[in-house]
Formats: C-alpha cells, structure tokens, sequence
C-alpha cells in the first residue's frame, strides 16, 4: 500500500474527495464518448466513469485501450450513486495503465469447471471467488472469535505423525528419513494429550486424507477445527456445538451480506441457525429412514443420501447421535447399558450440505481403549504414549471436528467443496 492510494472498501469515507485506486480492470463498456471501467482492487468493485471531455486525450486513450484485467491507477472525484452496487462511484481525471493484459482466457462467457480450475490463479479474480474466499476468512475469524473467547487454548498438532488416527485406507505416506510417516488425518489423539495440560483445546489446520472416492463433499486436503474438552461428555459436545455453530453463521450472515448476495444465496434457512438444534438417535434414524423410503439397516454408516433425507426432516441443523460403535473410530467412548452404542454425533447441515461436524466423548478406560486398538490392528507400540493419557489421571472427555470447506460451502450455497478453498486438492487435481 502507499500512502495515496485509497481502498474501494473505505470509498464512502472519501465522498466529494479526489482519490487514487489501484486495481485491476474488471470489465469495461465502451459507450463512444463515455468509457464505464469496472475496477476492482482486491477489497471491492466500482465503477469508474471517464466522459471525454473531462479528461486529456491520454487518459481518455487508455480508458479505450485498457483490457480485462490489465493492471491500472484511477485518480478521479467520489460521487454517491445510489443505483451502483456499492452505492458510489468515481469520475475519472486520470488513467493510467500499469501493464496491458494481452487476451486474459477467462471471459464473460461461461466456462466448463475443468476450463476453470486449470486457472484456478486466474478465476480467483472472479466476483464470484472473490465472495466465496471473504465468506471463508469471516468463517475463520469466528471460529477462533468463538473459541477464544469461551477459554479454549489453541494449540497446534503436528502434520507429520507417526500413525493413523482415523481409516488406514486414507494415509498419504511420506518418507522419513527412511521410516514411514503420514501426513495428518486429525489432531484429535495429539489434542487428548492437550486437555490433560491445558483443560480445554483447539487445533486448527490442514487435514489430509487420501479419499478414493469422487464426491462433491471430500477433498484430499482440508481444514479442520478441533476442540477437545476434558471433564465433559456427550451431552457437554453437543451444547458447544450448537453454540459455536449458530456463533460461525450468524457472524458471517451479518459481516457477509453483499458477498452472499453476490453469490445469489437464499439466507432465510440459515438466519434460522440458533440453538437450541433438534438431536435424532441413530435408532431413530435408521426408522425415519426407512419411513421415507431411503433403506438401511441397523449398522450401516449413513451415506450423502441418508444424511440428506435426515436433515430435511429438521428446519436447522440436526444432532445424529448414538451411532454403532462399528461406525466409528477407535477411540469413541460406549453406552455402558448398550456397549455396541458409541458415545459419538454427528452434526447434519440442511439442504442437502449433509455431515458438517463429527464428534462426541472418548473413552477414558485403559481397558477398553487397549481392546479397541487390537480389534482395530492398530500397532500398539504407535500408541503407548496415547494410553499413557489413560495411566495417569483419565477424566471423561469430548471433542469435535468441524471441517471448514464444508461449512463454507454450505453458508455460501455451494453445489461443490472444490471452490471453498484456494486451490483445491481432489482426486484428479493436483495443478496448479
Ligand atoms: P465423511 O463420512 O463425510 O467422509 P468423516 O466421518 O470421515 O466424514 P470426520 O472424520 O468426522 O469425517 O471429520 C470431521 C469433519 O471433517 C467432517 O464432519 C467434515 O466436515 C470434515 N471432513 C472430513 N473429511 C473431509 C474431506 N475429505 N474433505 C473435506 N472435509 C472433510
Ligand atoms: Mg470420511
């Protein structure tokens, strides 16, 4: 930034006032004597107006000249206008073009996915990227706002680790130095460690998981927010959730109103995120499901048909708690009564979002976690500092998992997770 230069996004501080902006070229329209440059500097868009006879033929020959996306400096006068998008707009004095883009490849005209994705460095310029990535860095500063804000200290867990801590068949392997390590799937067992030092977590970083499935709600790589509560049970899991979640949308609805219009997003569901949220039992699920005619049988994990069928059923988001422990990670606490029960929830977006959150209590017995690591072939000496958690002082405790692409698509309105994120990673992507 320099000192001259004047942010879109404070523009109606600077009304009658001659400013400087410094962008890039949106679109234009040409109308023979007047020249419409849509300017965008990166914290909005406007209109700036260059009428011939206002200006030098310079300028004016720019205004003509300039191309989509050529990098250019408008000086010119503030002026309130009602019917522009952001309410005001510049009268130009001056143009003046940084540098001339030569047939920029994303045009007006619609464009095929793939055609997109492959100038995923470009099409981040586009209005609607551009409303998509200030949704998800609004979600992010909720999420730790929130966080921060109800004593949970954020701590980081490491990316590189020595084991698994969800499905083996989702690893990305590395090498180190001649030994196996595997890149994060959750920071939930380094999280335990945490609570037993800090009494309530976070973490909140990358996540990767091989997922061979194609679907529109897995990436390979993704962010995820872990908070993990000692002395807190399934129950304690659920009220934070329901709170921290209605914190995240009601936040981002009122601090993100123009990007989500931009986007075309209906918000009257999501102005519908309170607490408290409806909780449904795995049994009664599997009932309801079979009501509606989507079959299952007791056991079955739920799959994105199941899990929309459920949420319509709810006018907000639903709690699905009490699922098999089968269905489940090792490390998920039981029902005494109904041991095949776990102590675990999954958090249900509407509209068709499905799974948002995954969750609930840990078990704190040394005896039933060594069980489970068994029955799992899991390597027991991988874990011998986790069961250390259950030697020395083992409370009850919960946690969460929130996957941040997913909530940002479902806030958004989008029909994919691949344009939640910078530059996604996915099963046939890589590039750029
Ligand atoms: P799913 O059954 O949909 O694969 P999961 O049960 O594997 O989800 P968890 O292990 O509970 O998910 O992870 C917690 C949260 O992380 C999920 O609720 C979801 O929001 C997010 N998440 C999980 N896997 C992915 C992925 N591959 N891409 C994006 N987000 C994910
Ligand atoms: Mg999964």
């Amino acid at each position: 930034m320099q000192e001259d230069q004047t942010y879109i996004q404070d523009i109606a501080q600077h009304e009658g006032e001659e400013v400087t902006l410094k962008g890039w070229l949106f679109r234009s329209t040409d109308k023979g004597k007047l020249q419409f440059l849509m300017l965008r500097d990166g914290t909005g868009f406007i209109q700036c107006v260059v009428f011939q006879k206002a200006v030098s033929p310079e300028t004016f020959e720019a205004a003509r000249r300039v191309t989509q996306e050529s990098s250019l400096i408008v000086r010119g006068k503030v002026r309130k206008e009602p019917r522009a998008p952001g309410g005001y707009e510049v009268d130009a004095s001056e143009v003046q073009i940084v540098q001339l883009a030569q047939d920029y490849p994303i045009t007006p005209k619609e464009h095929g996915v793939d055609f997109l994705m492959d100038r995923r460095h470009l099409w981040l310029r586009s209005q609607s990227q551009w409303a998509v990535m200030r949704v998800r860095a609004t979600v992010i500063r909720a999420i730790r706002d929130w966080l921060d804000s109800h004593g949970f200290l954020n701590l980081d867990t490491p990316i590189l680790t020595p084991t698994s801590c969800e499905d083996t068949t989702t690893l990305f392997a590395t090498d180190y130095f001649g030994e196996p390590a595997y890149l994060t799937q959750s920071g939930q067992l380094y999280n335990e460690a945490h609570i037993m030092a800090f009494g309530k977590v976070y973490c909140f970083g990358p996540t990767f998981r091989a997922e061979k499935s194609k679907t529109r709600r897995h990436l390979m790589e993704f962010w995820m927010v872990e908070p993990e509560m000692a002395y807190a049970d399934l129950d304690d899991c659920m009220k934070v959730e329901e709170e921290f979640v209605s914190y995240i949308v009601q936040t981002t609805l009122r601090e993100r109103a123009y990007e989500l219009s931009l986007l075309g997003r209906d918000t009257t569901l999501l102005q519908n995120v309170t607490p408290p949220f409806p909780r449904i039992s795995y049994d009664d699920a599997v009932k309801l499901l079979n009501e509606k005619g989507v079959p299952i049988t007791w056991g079955e994990d739920f799959g994105a048909p199941h899990e929309t069928t459920i949420a319509e059923s709810f006018d907000k988001p639903v709690f699905v708690h009490h699922y098999p422990a089968q269905c489940k990670a090792f490390y998920m606490e039981v029902e005494p009564d109904r041991p095949e029960l776990s102590k675990s929830v999954d958090l249900l977006a509407p509209e068709g979002y499905g799974e948002i959150i995954g969750g609930g209590e840990r078990t704190a017995s040394l005896e039933l976690l060594e069980r489970r690591i068994e029955e799992h072939k899991l390597k027991r000496e991988a874990y011998e500092w986790y069961l250390d958690l259950r030697r020395y002082g083992s409370v009850p405790h919960a946690g969460f998992g929130l996957g941040l692409e997913r909530t940002v698509a479902w806030i958004c309105g989008l029909s994919h997770i691949r344009e939640t994120i910078p530059f996604p990673r996915m099963l046939t992507r890589l590039y750029p």
